[in-house]
């Protein structure tokens, strides 16, 4: 027998020798301010839970009791049995939520991209992309018939150009609404008039901005006062701000019936668990009834800003609860990243591919959960990282 081990261990030690190799770490509590993580207790600022919804007890007892009344799985995809009564609920609820005729429930994010890109394109159209997308949405452009292009980041002129130079029948914009490595926004009202201008579709995953963006959670469409017509494809997802798991896109009938005839990501795949959908049905209404949860989010995304320039810190500057430090080389931002996690603070390092080249990161995230004190300590200790890390480099 060919055993593949030789090649593949090759490509692994490559891969450490580049200070690319990726660890997982144990998590052995609940997301949460306070998170126990491989036999240490220290302050997680690593998760996408950003209204600190994952373990509310309102949302552990509606999973409890649906999974008391229609058990574990949905037993089958949504188009054979799988369509619980909790399903149908939960997207009559989060079209209502978003302002849309329909909304459709997806298993993930990830595939709600992939399918939709793939069901609305075909061979003779175009697809064009954001540099800076997920990469599920970036796969959802690989995936399709149609020819799939990538302008520069918010490069507007760029995009329009590309959309003017082109003969492709149909054109999808997408774009991530917050990006989920920057933390910035998409120019959406721009993006939209592009689109407008080139008769172009536009597509927006918000994954990180429903929850938390606008006065009301809606998300990025809220923020920027867009109705349904100026932005048609909306994606959110269910396990970031929501404290769930799963994914939705909505928009208009006949965009929701097109993905239910033609979205493989859809089609092919089991229902989630109707206990996941009960539990975001009480996410939704929490968006509403603990309102100070988003704008205490807001307050400490505004002191950690504040206080990272006090300190020389090199944030990018963001809005949302992604706050990236830009830190540049591989080796140094694990370093700094283990430094904290020493201190007590866990933080996510991001290296490429997930980034470009020279562009290493902490991935800071900010949520309802912290408190005052917690940012100030990990601006200190962040601080007396950097000073002791930064120190030989050989890059600006
Ligand atoms: C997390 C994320 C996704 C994927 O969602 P999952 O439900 O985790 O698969 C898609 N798009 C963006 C921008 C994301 O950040």
């Amino acid at each position: 027998m060919t055993s593949p081990d030789r090649e593949l261990q090759t490509a692994l030690d490559t891969r450490r020798v580049k200070n690319l190799y990726r660890q997982r770490k144990i998590l052995q509590s609940p997301q949460g301010a306070q998170v126990q993580v491989d036999g240490r207790t220290c302050i997680g600022f690593s998760s996408n839970d950003y209204l600190g919804l994952a373990n509310h007890p309102a949302l552990i007892a509606a999973f409890k009791d649906a999974s008391d009344e229609y058990g574990v799985g949905s037993g089958a995809s949504h188009l054979v049995s799988g369509h619980s009564v909790i399903h149908q609920t939960l997207e009559e609820e989060l079209a209502e939520f978003t302002g849309r005729p329909r909304a459709l429930l997806f298993s993930t994010g990830y595939m709600a991209n992939v399918g939709t890109v793939r069901a609305l394109t075909d061979g003779g159209d175009l697809v064009a992309q954001d540099q800076l997308n997920h990469a599920s949405l970036l796969d959802g452009g690989f995936l399709s018939r149609a020819e799939f292009q990538r302008y520069p980041h918010l490069d507007l002129a760029a995009l329009d150009l590309l959309l003017s130079s082109t003969q492709c029948n149909r054109k999808l914009l997408a774009t991530d609404g917050v990006f989920s490595m920057d933390g910035d926004l998409a120019d959406v009202p721009a993006l939209a008039d592009i689109a407008d201008r080139h008769h172009a579709w536009l597509m927006v995953d918000d994954a990180h901005g429903f929850g938390v963006l606008g006065k009301n959670g809606r998300g990025i469409a809220e923020h920027f006062g867009m109705n349904a017509e100026q932005l048609p494809i909306l994606i959110g997802t269910l396990g970031k701000a929501f404290g769930a798991f799963g994914a939705f896109v909505a928009g208009s009938e006949a965009l929701i019936e097109t993905l239910i005839q033609f979205g493989r990501t859809y089609i092919y795949t089991t229902a989630l668990p109707p206990a996941v959908a009960a539990a975001t049905r009480v996410a939704l209404q929490l968006v509403d009834s603990e309102s100070w949860r988003r704008e205490k989010l807001r307050e400490l995304i505004g002191r950690f800003q504040a206080g990272a320039r006090q300190l020389d810190i090199p944030v990018l500057k963001s809005i949302t609860p992604i706050q990236p430090v830009l830190i540049g080389n591989d080796e140094q931002v694990m370093k700094i990243s283990e430094y904290l996690l020493g201190k007590g603070f866990w933080t996510g390092a991001i290296r490429p591919p997930t980034v470009p080249h020279g562009s290493a990161r902490l991935r800071i995230t900010i949520n309802a959960e912290h408190e005052e004190l917690d940012i100030d300590r990990l601006l200190d200790t962040l601080s007396a990282a950097l000073h002791e890390y930064r120190q030989a480099r050989a890059y600006p």
